[in-house]
């Protein structure tokens, strides 16, 4: 009899993700580290994941438009070194490690990014920050960054919350087992020897039948 339609009621959250400007990937620029640091360039802005070549195996098959959401903040430290704070935000689809199913897990990857210009330097950054080499030329890709801070970002094993169908569990029983017991049994040459010598004496039993 009673409908309750109203148990739900909306908190007005759902805009929240429009407040960056939507920027093609290809438009992303190129910076020279140094440069970027020392005028403390900042950019925020929002890409199609789809657009950028390394986070492709994760677009949603139901979204594809899906955007990442980034905050970039070039600046150096008292120490002088060549700093960056990066945020990123989005919605990646992975593979259920127990149903083997897709699904769509939100994404949160923040990171204090410390460049560097060989390994040597690379090894002496501190555990809080993230070494990025830079090119050649002293420069970094945004969209590399971007790249990198959601690939880190990934859990290692994602299963659904409810509880799904292992997938696992006849293949372990099918195609688990069986070429173990084949690869510990190994060829013995010998083996081999026994059956070439019995070959030649063994035809007169095959006859045997057709004499009779
Ligand atoms: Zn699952």
């Amino acid at each position: 009899m009673s409908v309750d339609n109203g148990s739900y009621p909306l908190d007005g959250q759902s805009g929240s993700g429009a407040s960056r400007p939507l920027q093609s990937a290809a438009s992303l620029p190129r910076l020279m580290v140094r440069m970027a640091c020392d005028s403390e360039r900042a950019f925020s802005a929002s890409v199609r994941l789809a657009e950028l070549p390394r986070l492709v195996p994760f677009v949603p098959h139901e979204a594809p438009e899906t955007s990442l959401d980034f905050d970039l903040r070039f600046f150096r430290d008292e120490g002088r070194a060549l700093l960056a704070t990066l945020d990123v935000q989005t919605t990646v689809q992975v593979e259920c490690a127990r149903c083997l199913q897709p699904m769509s897990l939100p994404l949160v990857g923040s990171s204090l990014l410390q460049f560097v210009y060989n390994d040597d330097q690379a090894e002496q950054v501190g555990d809080a920050r993230e070494p990025v080499l830079v090119d050649a030329e002293g420069g970094v890709a945004i969209s590399n960054l971007l790249e990198e801070e959601v690939l880190m970002a990934l859990p290692t094993v994602s299963m659904h919350e409810h509880q799904c169908q292992p997938a696992w569990q006849e293949e372990v029983e099918d195609d688990g087992v069986e070429p173990l017991v084949e690869r510990s049994e190994r060829p013995n040459p010998f083996a081999a020897l026994a059956e070439q010598w019995r070959t030649p004496g063994s035809k007169g039993s095959g006859k045997k039948g057709e004499d009779q």
